[in-house]
């Protein structure tokens, strides 16, 4: 039987997990915390992450817990609607708390046979196979992956030329329990010269709401939330304001990590470690998941662990660097966007939603691995 250590138990760690356990493997996850847990905000879990999610048997039971979303839209403060995309087919999109998400992948990768170790933190990892963690527990695997986040302890101990660094927008997160500025399955994102505010059901009960600013706006970085402020800024949206003026937030800055191998001899670096990108797209976990899944594949396919890994870099990777440039642009565009130019923003806007080369391009992830030619299918 083969074995993998893995670091991180988040998204792409407890997605790897569950899918080495159900292809046989013996595996163990290593979570810095003292449990399995993420942040109070939604997330936007789109076709990519759901072909994965069902292949693996977690979306069915997360389900309930998410909202299909029928519809997208763009809105100037004005409300005027300034782009509307319908969410089906390759382009569906469900919308979740965070922590549903993770508590399905955890318990799927249970189910399996996988094993947590909470209050476990990762120091190091070597090419051989091997794990150090910080009470300096040394153990050997025929894998190691490295899915512990942005500030990767395992790329970093790897010396895999990588760079992580924070971009100046910051964004505030809220989840609220409360469906009332939400009645209807769409999600919607209002501008505001370089503000955006995106609202959007997240389950049955809850409302998401993220609020993204140039980090050098001093007003819009202020926690508590400037009620006044933003609902100067956006007046069709003063009832909202006012009550996550009263909600707790959680604050970043958009973050990007260059990682020059996703492998090296039987480590991979998976998910954010590998590829952190802005959340413009809204594809981190959706790439996370596809990238899991290729590995699975590869590594089913090949008895030598260094080989299927470096095929799997080799075939997949375009998928996420092409999603991370668009990503980057994307965040560019709506925090350096010359205010002076706004009457010509609409347009870029509508080009950026309608024209079908542009589109199929930023939102290449949306089709899964079909671009990589591998079928996601039921494990
Ligand atoms: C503001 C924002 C909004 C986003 N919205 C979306 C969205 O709507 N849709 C979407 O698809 N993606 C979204 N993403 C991206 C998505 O959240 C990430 O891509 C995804 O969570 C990555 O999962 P991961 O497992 O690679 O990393 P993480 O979620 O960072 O998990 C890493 C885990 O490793 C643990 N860890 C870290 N270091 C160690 C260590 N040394 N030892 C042991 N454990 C360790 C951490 O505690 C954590 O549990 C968003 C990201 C941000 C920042």
């Amino acid at each position: 039987m083969k074995t993998a250590e893995i670091a991180g138990g988040g998204i792409g760690g407890l997605a790897m997990a569950a899918l080495l356990a159900q292809a046989g493997w013996k595996v163990r996850v290593h979570e810095r915390h003292d449990s399995i847990r993420e942040i109070g905000a939604g997330i936007y879990i789109k076709n990519n992450s759901i072909e994965v999610l069902d292949a693996i048997g977690a979306f069915e039971r997360m389900r309930p817990e998410g909202l299909e979303l029928e519809r997208a839209q763009i809105r100037f403060a004005d409300g005027s609607i300034r782009q509307e995309r319908r969410l089906a087919g390759l382009s569906r999109v469900h919308v979740f708390p965070r922590q549903s998400v993770v508590e399905a992948l955890r318990d799927t990768a249970i189910a399996a046979g996988a094993e947590i170790v909470t209050g476990s933190t990762v120091a190091s990892a070597t090419a051989d196979g091997t794990l150090v963690t910080a009470n300096r527990e040394t153990l050997k695997a025929d894998l190691v992956v490295g899915a512990d986040g942005v500030n990767s302890a395992v790329r970093t101990s790897m010396g895999i030329a990588s760079r992580f660094r924070l971009l100046p927008t910051i964004i505030d997160r809220f989840l609220v329990e409360s469906r009332e500025f939400t009645r209807e399955p769409m999600t919607v994102e209002h501008w505001s010269g370089n503000r955006r505010i995106g609202v959007t059901p997240s389950g049955p009960k809850h409302t998401y709401v993220y609020m993204v600013a140039p980090e050098r706006d001093a007003v819009a970085r202020k926690l508590p939330l400037d009620v006044a402020d933003w609902s100067a800024r956006f007046p069709k949206l003063a009832g909202l304001m006012a009550l996550l003026g009263r909600s707790e937030a959680t604050q970043f800055n958009y973050g990007l990590v260059d990682c020059a191998h996703w492998s090296r001899g039987r480590v991979a670096i998976l998910g954010d470690a590998a590829h952190g990108l802005p959340p413009t797209l809204g594809q981190g976990a959706g790439l996370t998941l596809i990238n899991a899944y290729a590995l699975a594949h590869y590594l089913r396919a090949n008895d030598d662990v260094p080989a299927a890994l470096a095929a799997w870099e080799r075939d997949v990777r375009f998928i996420s660097d092409r999603t991370q440039a668009w990503a980057v642009r994307y965040d560019w565009f709506t925090r350096q966007w010359p205010t002076q130019l706004d009457v010509m923003r609409p347009l870029v806007t509508w080009a950026f939603g309608r024209i079908r080369f542009l589109n199929d391009r930023m939102r290449i992830a949306d089709q899964g691995l079909r671009p990589a030619n591998i079928e996601i299918a039921r494990i």
